[in-house]
């Protein structure tokens, strides 16, 4: 059946709130036809440079301008980074994503650097993800060079609820960023958090402005906010099991053929939890004890939870093949040192300005 990509806030929302029995059967269904239901993703998220960053995202630790208990780190070292690689590998990952605090992309030594760590996990034969904030086609054209497989750039929530979240960028300069991922042949993946205080509108919101796209997402995460002490966050409510069950399902009926990505929050979930998630359509976990900042299973509790399940890991480019990565010295792509001017709405959140006059007060 050919992919729909008109999908309406009103219908998104029926299924969503369809009963719950009703929900899992017809995701479990289009999960079977589209997906081996017996074989999940397991990919390593390492943040390649930690904190100090100049966005205000609501949610996030890593903000400079919030006062958390988070260390910052500056850009790893490729070598630091293949040595991690290589021992997510041993333990099972099949795939890499790198995450660095950044804004956008800046041409430069930093993301020269970036470029070889690309390079070198695939070379060893992982798949290499990077979430790096905005980017130009230029940009997303160089790390295509280089070998990436997916780039990650959330949407979070939707359109109308981003703005009580981020004030210091446009949920436009989001879906720019995707389109230039698309026109290179790095795949997208793209998703959101629930839990931040959205209704089921948004959150139906969210799945229409990722489920229209075309190509859809290959891949679309969906986390549950952890809230962190001093981010405006903090006092979120967790959400409950059944909110996550549905969301994993909608997205897995609206988006047949892409991997739904069970991301941070899993920590809060039950085994039987997190079986129901897989019974409704992920198919896709972050390992590693760590979700760039906030914590996650173990690998070895993640491993005996296959067991259980008699879950099998994904292999490497099972989905699409492995790219080449092109040295440094025969890139086709310069550095152009570009230095694009991404929007500001600068509108105010109260929440976010309270979490920032709290620091003021605890420095
Ligand atoms: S989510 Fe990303 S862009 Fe937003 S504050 Fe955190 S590190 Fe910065």
């Amino acid at each position: 059946m050919a992919t729909k990509h008109d999908w309406t806030k009103e219908e998104i929302l029926e299924i969503y709130n369809k009963p719950l029995m009703e929900l899992l059967y017809e995701a479990a269904t289009i999960h079977r036809q589209n997906h081996d239901p017996n074989t999940v993703q397991v990919s390593t998220l390492l943040s390649i440079k930690t904190g100090g960053c100049p966005e205000d995202c609501g949610y996030c630790p890593q903000a400079a301008r919030y006062h958390t208990d988070l260390e910052g780190n500056d850009l790893m070292s490729v070598n630091q980074v293949k040595a991690q690689a290589l021992r997510a590998k041993a333990a099972g990952s099949s795939r890499v994503c790198m995450g660095a605090a950044w804004r956008n992309v800046k041409d430069g030594e930093e993301f020269d650097d970036v470029l070889e760590m690309v390079r070198t996990i695939n070379k060893l034969e992982m798949e290499v993800c990077c979430t790096l904030g905005m980017l130009t086609e230029n940009q997303a054209q160089r790390l295509a060079e280089a070998g990436l497989y997916a780039y990650n750039h959330n949407l979070d929530t939707s359109e109308d609820y981003y703005k009580e979240v981020i004030s210091t960028r446009g949920f436009d300069d989001r879906l720019k960023t995707i389109d230039n991922v698309r026109k290179t042949n790095v795949t997208v993946c793209s998703g959101g958090i629930i839990g931040m205080g959205e209704s089921a509108e948004d959150r139906a919101g969210m799945l229409v402005a990722l489920s229209t796209l075309n190509p859809q997402p290959e891949s679309v995460p969906i986390n549950a906010l952890v809230p962190v002490e001093g981010t405006p966050m903090e006092e979120q409510e967790p959400v409950s099991i059944w909110e996550m069950v549905r969301m994993v399902a909608t997205a897995r009926i609206v988006m047949p053929e892409t991997q739904v990505r069970l991301s941070a929050g899993r920590t809060q979930m039950s085994r039987e939890g997190q079986a129901m998630c897989f019974f409704a359509g992920a198919n896709s976990i972050f390992a590693g004890d760590k979700l760039l900042t906030t914590p996650n299973p173990d690998v070895n509790e993640d491993m005996e939870m296959f067991k259980a399940l008699g879950l099998n890991p994904q292999k490497a480019f099972e989905k699409k093949e492995q790219p080449k990565s092109v040295d440094a010295e025969h890139s086709q792509f310069q550095n152009l040192g570009e230095k694009p001017k991404w929007s500001r709405p600068g509108h105010k959140i109260e929440r976010n300005l309270q979490a920032q006059e709290k620091r003021k007060t605890k420095a």
